[in-house]
């Protein structure tokens, strides 16, 4: 027996002094030393009686330890669940019960206030804080760097992450060894990464897109990681000449476009910058080119599935696509009333299949039931289109879509049009409540610094380009549109705030 995960990803790596995390003050951390910590954290874990298969629940801030306590869960065999730092205790409240998990990590700022908590459900609790200090590490410097790898299936759960919380309360996704690893190393090779990698890293780590693709997509590779604990701008036009892949979410793009330091000279050297987790803008991509010469690759995947499609290393990476399926992963567009494969060129929701699909939302059967398919097809709840050559659009969430009148609306058909609008930089649109049409369309748009678009214009163009009862009813001109740290629009946020326009 063995533990594919952790022989694949960290294990490999093991007594190697190759550089593995690049960290603020200069230091870097060898793989050995990486390994080192993570070996002591997971004697702590089964000194405190855990055994594989049991939840461990971590709400810590960004440190290469945090970062640790994933590789000691999983050659420990134990399931890592790493939770939002934004989570208030009721937040937290939920996920210690609804996951059972028997040992909770937090900051040591939060730990008064959860340890009460954490003794109701039954579960342990220890501290890691952002400096690397706290009570679990002082358990663990008394440690061996050294830890016998607890044997694993591939089918054995690795993690349970939780969604986003985009579309209603977040579930816990089931995700096995395999559904990490098959990800990791089609991704690595996707993506052509290799020991010369060096990855500048600015996302959080208790997401998919920072802890699954980015991390493990590096140690798949066998590259290193310039680890900073937020997206800072001036930390990342600092840390760029040094790195020679960027991921991020479409906001840290934007935001460094928004930068005169941010400039062709500065990233010649890059090899690639990855897009995810929200839909990139064509505006952006083309920006993006027009000032670094790189063409940004964006890709499309979600928690339960880790990565699906992608846009091509080499080979055209089509702006406002997602690209197509990754090797091994099957993709349908179905009609959501029948579930059967619709024409190609037609709408209609996104289906997928792989080694990368999950078991199933924790304890949720009828959710788990509703959205994956006997035959292993997962029903993602995104709406999309393929080309004729392959590529994906999404169009939008399922639950985004607006019905009025009887007629569906797909709000980024609208969106594309407000998007290109004089003065208008990007654009949310959404249904609302309406006594006629059931729901009617309401555009909320963002200025382009200093503009003032002219809403009549708008209105007027929309009305050229749109059939009527796709017309916004509304135009709301806001400085920003509600996003999490992900960079995702809240549009339920949006929605609740105009509900009462028409009613
Ligand atoms: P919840 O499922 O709790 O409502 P969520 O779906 O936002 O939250 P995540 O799993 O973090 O939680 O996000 C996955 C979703 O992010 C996808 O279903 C898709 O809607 C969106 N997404 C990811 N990548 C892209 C992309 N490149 N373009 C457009 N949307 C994307
Ligand atoms: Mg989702």
């Amino acid at each position: 027996m063995a533990n594919p995960l952790y022989d694949r990803l960290f294990g490999r790596h093991a007594g190697q002094d190759t550089p593995f995390l690049h960290l603020p003050d200069g230091s870097t951390l060898t793989h050995a030393e990486f390994l080192g910590i993570a070996a002591r954290f997971a004697h702590v874990l089964s000194d405190a009686g855990l055994s594989p298969g049991d939840r461990l629940a971590a709400q810590v801030q960004k440190s290469p330890e945090a970062l640790a306590l994933y590789a000691a869960c999983v050659q420990a065999g134990i399931v890592f669940l790493p939770l939002n730092t934004a989570y208030t205790v009721d937040e937290l409240t939920y996920f210690i019960e609804n996951s059972g998990a028997a040992l909770v990590i937090c900051d040591g700022a939060s730990e008064t206030s959860l340890a009460p908590v954490a003794s109701s459900l039954g579960a342990r609790l220890m501290t890691l804080d952002a400096d690397g200090t706290g009570s679990l590490p002082e358990r663990a410097a008394r440690m061996r760097t050294a830890f016998d790898t607890v044997d694993c299936a591939p089918d054995d759960l690795a993690a349970f992450l939780y969604t986003s919380g985009t579309t209603g309360r977040s579930k816990g996704a089931m995700l096995t060894q395999k559904n990490l690893l098959s990800n990791a190393e089609t991704l690595a090779e996707h993506w052509r990464f290799t020991p010369d990698d060096v990855l500048l890293h600015a996302l959080p780590i208790f997401h998919t897109h920072g802890l699954f693709v980015a991390t493990n997509v590096t140690l798949a590779g066998g590259g290193s990681m310039i680890f900073l604990p937020k997206f800072d701008q001036d930390a990342v036009i600092a840390a760029l000449p040094g790195a020679t892949v960027m991921m991020g979410v479409p906001t840290f793009y934007t935001r460094l476009l928004d930068d005169p330091r941010f400039t062709k000279e500065l990233v010649s050297h890059m090899r690639l910058f990855v897009s995810g987790s929200a839909p990139l803008l064509s505006e952006t991509h083309v920006r993006f080119e027009d000032r670094t010469g790189h063409r940004i690759l964006e890709r499309y995947g979600m928690t339960e599935t880790n990565m699906n499609t992608s846009n091509p290393y080499e080979g055209e990476r089509r702006a406002g696509t997602v690209g197509k399926p990754l090797p091994g992963v099957e993709l349908k567009i179905t009609d959501p009333d029948t579930g059967r494969e619709v024409q190609q060129g037609e709408v209609g929701q996104i289906e997928v299949r792989g080694p990368n699909v999950f078991k199933g939302y924790w304890q949720m059967p009828d959710k788990t039931a509703a959205e994956l398919r006997a035959d292993g097809f997962f029903i993602t709840g995104d709406l999309g289109v393929v080309d004729e050559d392959g590529y994906v659009t999404i169009v939008g969430r399922n639950k985004d879509l607006i019905i009025s009148g009887g007629y569906n609306i797909y709000p980024k058909e609208i969106e594309l049009i407000l998007d290109d609008q004089p003065g208008v930089m990007e654009s949310a649109v959404i249904g609302v409540p309406h006594p006629d049409f059931g729901e009617t369309v309401v555009g909320v748009l963002v200025p382009e610094p200093g503009q003032s678009p002219d809403l009549d214009a708008i209105q007027a163009a929309a009305g050229r380009s749109l059939a009527r009862f796709k017309h916004p009813r509304k135009l709301i001109v806001l400085d920003e549109l509600p996003r999490n740290t992900m960079g995702k629009v809240q549009k339920n946020q949006l929605r609740e705030a105009y509900k009462d326009l028409f009613v």
